[in-house]
């Protein structure tokens, strides 16, 4: 019998007090990074461990590679979690009429965009602050595409009395003022990547002025100033393995969820920019398949703008630009890939995470690729059946939801879909305003710009 209610979970479901590795549950161990000295010689583990010794903390690189299946939250971490968390679970109960679903067909919804950021960046914003501050760092450097995750370290950084300055890629920063607003008020410091104060990004100026940025552009420049700074540390968003660890916990609290709501999803659904959100919801119901107890399918969503998983190569690749990041085994689009300026600026990242790609790459997990506008259609169709505007990212996931619902329904089927709304729109009403207006446009990745080296 499927529950009456619609909001599940926000006193009868207790935090997850651990996160959820998928390393030891993976058909295969992942492939190790890889790492070369500009002679060329392939470095080996013990010196790419240095290198990265120098941008994360101890223990976060040992989350990175372990073997272990459960990691203990910290109890400090704990704490800051609890003033946002457990996030509700919804049922999509409005949408579902708007769109004419028998009763077969339901679509939930885990809403991340109550925590103090706005999204799901917190949950590995906080630890991995939490983690830096443990080792006596006073200043961490990242870069920020759409600004959601800047915004996050903001915050974490503010908690933790730590210094935080953010490069945040060009488009995003002329198209989201507030979202910079937003980082300064929490106390960091923000720049327009690429900038003149690093080799990295004076290195792409010179052959592009105009350059609009790009993650990878903007990853170079924070390790580089991490890299150069024995105070400073670097933290990444999304994509390292850490942080889909972290992310987990969206997953666990789902499950829980969704027993309250007496039902089970057949589908999964979240949007991929490096991954994060989506390894957050769908790795724990990927050990629920191997407990027997879920048939569901992993769905990731990607725009067609920069469609890493449904057109990309499975290769090793650098994380960014100019290369101060370790090779990793992923779907990429290639590390000089420049895709269009669309609004979903989190999802403009040229490759995803190794675990991600991995799943795909088995077959564990479906990936698709959605045109912006509509996304657009979705998430204002969303907006108005459930009330909450939903962030660019996360409107790809809804399309997705959609799909699905429409779908069964033309097959006849039943269907239970399940999908993470990552994060609210509350700072991309310019984009908003541009769909209104009837003036978005759709691009192709071939749209996206390579660098060209100068004549
Ligand atoms: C950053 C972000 C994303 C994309 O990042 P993932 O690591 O793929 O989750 C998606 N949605 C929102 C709201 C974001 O802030």
């Amino acid at each position: 019998m499927v529950s009456g209610k619609t909001r599940f979970g926000l006193d009868e479901v207790h935090i997850p007090e651990v996160w959820y590795n998928i390393i030891p549950d993976l058909k295969n161990p992942p492939a190790p990074p890889r790492a070369f000295a500009p002679d060329g010689t392939e470095l080996t583990p013990g010196q790419i461990g240095e290198r990265l010794a120098s941008l994360f903390p101890t223990e976060v690189l040992k989350q990175e590679m372990s073997g272990e299946r459960y990691i203990d939250i910290p109890g400090a971490v704990l704490d800051v979690y609890k003033t946002y968390r457990p996030s509700p679970l919804l049922r999509a109960r409005q949408l579902e009429r708007v769109l004419g679903l028998p009763a077969g067909i339901r679509i939930y919804y885990k809403y991340e965009g109550v925590s103090p950021a706005g999204s799901h960046k917190p949950n590995t914003a906080i630890p991995q602050a939490y983690y830096n501050k443990q080792e006596g760092i006073t200043k961490i450097s990242t870069e920020t595409g759409a600004g959601q995750w800047g915004s996050a370290l903001s915050i974490a950084g503010a908690l933790y009395g730590i210094d935080v300055e953010v490069f945040m890629v060009k488009v995003s920063y002329e198209q989201k003022p507030y979202r910079r607003i937003l980082m300064e008020t929490y106390g960091a410091s923000v720049h327009a990547s690429p900038t003149n104060l690093t080799d990295a990004g004076r290195h792409v100026l010179a052959m592009d002025p105009d350059s609009t940025g790009s993650l990878g552009i903007a990853i170079s420049e924070a390790v580089e100033v991490a890299a150069k700074n024995p105070d400073t540390h670097y933290a990444l968003g999304s994509v390292l393995n850490h942080v889909c660890l972290h992310q987990t916990i969206i997953g666990q609290e789902a499950i829980a969820q969704m027993e309250l709501a007496e039902d089970e999803p057949d589908v999964v659904v979240a949007c991929v920019g490096g991954g994060s959100n989506f390894a957050g919801i769908a790795f724990p119901y990927y050990q629920r398949k191997l407990e027997g107890k879920s048939n569901a399918r992993l769905v990731a969503v990607e725009p067609k703008a920069c469609p890493t998983l449904t057109a990309g190569e499975y290769r090793y690749d650098l994380g960014d630009e100019a290369g101060m990041t370790p090779q990793m085994l992923m779907y990429t689009l290639g590390h000089d890939f420049v895709p269009a300026g669309i609004h979903a600026g989190g999802l403009r990242y040229h490759g995803d995470s190794p675990l991600v790609s991995q799943l795909v790459h088995e077959g564990e997990a479906e990936a698709v690729a959605v045109d912006q506008t509509a996304c657009f259609a979705a998430a204002l169709q969303f907006a108005r059946a459930e009330g909450i505007l939903p962030a660019p990212e996360s409107s790809h996931a809804i399309l997705a939801a959609i799909d699905e619902a429409q779908a069964a329904h033309e097959a006849g089927e039943d269907r239970v879909i399940l999908f993470n709304l990552s994060g609210h729109g509350h700072f991309d009403l310019a984009a908003y305003a541009t769909y209104n207006a009837g003036e978005m446009q759709d691009y192709d990745h071939a749209a996206g710009a390579t660098l060209r080296e100068p004549e």
